[in-house]
């Protein structure tokens, strides 16, 4: 039972997240942390995966504590969200393989956790095998300013291995003590809040969120709007997929029926009514800045939203330069993320909701399970192994996302030599063709002294006295035309037709 700390605020179960270097281990600590944690038969029940679980740990004295994790190893996803100001992460854990030591993901994943001021606990993975250095891993800790317990400093560290289990329950002890140090609190009694962690689009079912609620409760027939969407609170599961009528803080839970497709690390609140929430909703896609959730652009500009993945940080810096040298003034290219390691579902869920989205890989690899979410997202990913094939293929794409422009190509001039009649705004004029040809149904632009007063469009043409479409170059004739503007003798009609270049 969660224990009152100050009216109604009470502490809650933590939400961890695993980062690291890639290889280092963190899926495999997470899968092996769900498959021995969460009881089969309930597990039993899981139709569908979400990126969110809860597990069961008793404590120091025996009372059985919940743990959220976060099922999305990689720092990616942690600083999407951090980038849109959520903090989702309680605690995080630091995977580092004993045999390779400190590597630079580590060091990126280390400054994402440091700035957010998330505390953080080391796992030293991989001690099964026979490469595994504890101590030498511990050393490169310390080189990289990870000052552990142990070593004159008070950051945890756990040697594991996330293959054979040893070590994870000394873990699981670790994150329920750091919890008890560091009190999170929620307040169960007002409306939820929390962070939307991932969305899909089920043909069938329509919007799916999954949500982790930091604080409050959320029961069946509430709202909850997340950025510009919101849905009812009607067809609710826990992370297990079974139906369930209320959840409450560091609880994942996936919600069916979002008006539009919610964005990995929006917040979303829970109101009363579907006025309330339709209001906020408004509200949101009013809010400046808002070109981020891919707001529609200038006309006449095309942005493509990019996300870069390279081998190491400093190959997707050049490539970022490569592709900043290729856009052109009406297609943009606009870097939303870009990282080192394989393009992963976080990757394609950032760009989820931002069509025309792209993922380029430079000599790294794709995980099936983004291939196949990017399929369902029409979110296009490539990977490349040299450079200038890379920028070979965004030009290409360039060229076919280059907005088409409506040019008006003229067709023939007629000098009016007189203005028979005016009836409203249709007026018959008599003139003559000086270049080209003009056509029924031509629209044309009057010119006076070189300068366009008006336009209108060439209803009917009468040439010699008899009716005619066209009248070509060098002959004179009668012409009816609709056009708002009065037009005098000496002026010129210049017809035009509108091409699509
Ligand atoms: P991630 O990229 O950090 O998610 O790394 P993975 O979890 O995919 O692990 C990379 C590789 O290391 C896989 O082949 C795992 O089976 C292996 N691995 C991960 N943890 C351990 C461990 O504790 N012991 C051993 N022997 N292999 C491990």
């Amino acid at each position: 039972m969660p224990k009152e700390i100050h009216k109604g605020i009470t502490s809650r179960p933590p939400v961890v997240v695993i980062m690291g270097h890639i290889d280092h281990g963190k899926s495999t600590l997470l899968d092996y942390i769900r498959k021995s944690n969460i009881v089969e038969k309930e597990a039993g029940g899981i139709t569908q995966h979400i990126s969110a679980y809860e597990v069961t740990h008793p404590d120091e004295k025996g009372v059985v504590r919940t743990i959220t994790f976060l099922d999305t190893p990689g720092h990616e996803a942690f600083q999407a969200m951090r980038k849109r100001g959520a903090s989702v992460g309680d605690i995080a854990i630091l995977v580092v393989s004993a045999e390779d030591g400190v590597k630079p993901q580590t060091l990126e994943a280390l400054a994402a956790i440091t700035e957010s001021k998330t505390p953080y606990i080391v796992a030293i993975n991989k001690i099964d095998k026979p490469g595994a250095n504890i101590e030498r891993t511990k050393q490169t800790l310390l080189e990289a300013g990870i000052y552990i317990e142990g070593y004159g400093g008070s950051i945890p560290s756990v040697p594991l291995s996330a293959k054979t289990g040893e070590g994870v329950k000394e873990l699981l002890d670790m994150i329920i003590l750091v919890t008890d140090l560091e009190t999170f609190t929620g307040e169960k009694g007002k409306s939820a809040e929390g962070v939307v962690i991932e969305s899909s689009l089920d043909t069938k079912k329509g919007i799916a969120a999954t949500l982790i609620i930091k604080s409050g409760t959320l029961s069946q027939g509430e709202f909850v709007v997340a950025g510009e969407s919101f849905a009812p609170v009607r067809i609710m599961e826990n992370f297990l997929g079974q139906k369930i009528e209320s959840a409450t803080f560091s609880s994942p839970i996936r919600i069916i029926g979002f008006s539009a497709l919610p964005k990995a690390g929006d917040t979303f609140v829970t109101v009363g009514s579907k006025k309330e929430a339709e209001v906020l909703v408004t509200k949101a896609k009013e809010k400046p800045g808002n070109e981020e959730r891919g707001a529609p652009q200038a006309a006449g500009i095309a942005v493509i939203p990019i996300i870069i993945k390279g081998d190491v940080l400093g190959s997707t810096e050049a490539l970022v330069h490569e592709l900043k040298k290729i856009e052109t003034e009406t297609v943009k290219l606009k870097i939303v993320d870009e990282g080192a390691g394989a393009i992963t579902e976080n990757d394609v869920k950032q760009l989820s909701g931002t069509p025309g989205g792209i993922i380029l890989g430079f000599a790294v690899k794709c995980d099936p399970r983004a291939l196949e979410l990017a399929e369902r997202q029409s979110v296009s990913i490539q990977t490349f192994d040299i450079i200038y094939k890379l920028s070979e293929w965004m030009a290409k794409v360039i060229t076919e996302r280059t907005p088409k422009m409506e040019v008006e190509e003229v067709q023939g001039t007629l000098k009016v030599l007189k203005l028979f009649n005016k009836n409203k705004n249709t007026q018959v004029i008599g003139g003559s063709v000086q270049t080209g040809k003009i056509g029924v149904g031509d629209s044309f632009k009057i010119l006076r002294r070189g300068a366009e007063v008006g336009r209108g469009k060439i209803e009917e043409l009468q040439s010699q006295k008899i009716k005619t479409r066209e009248v070509t170059e060098g002959n004179e004739c009668g012409v009816q035309v609709e056009s708002k503007i009065e037009i005098a003798g000496g002026d010129v009609l210049e017809s035009f037709s509108v091409i699509i270049k």
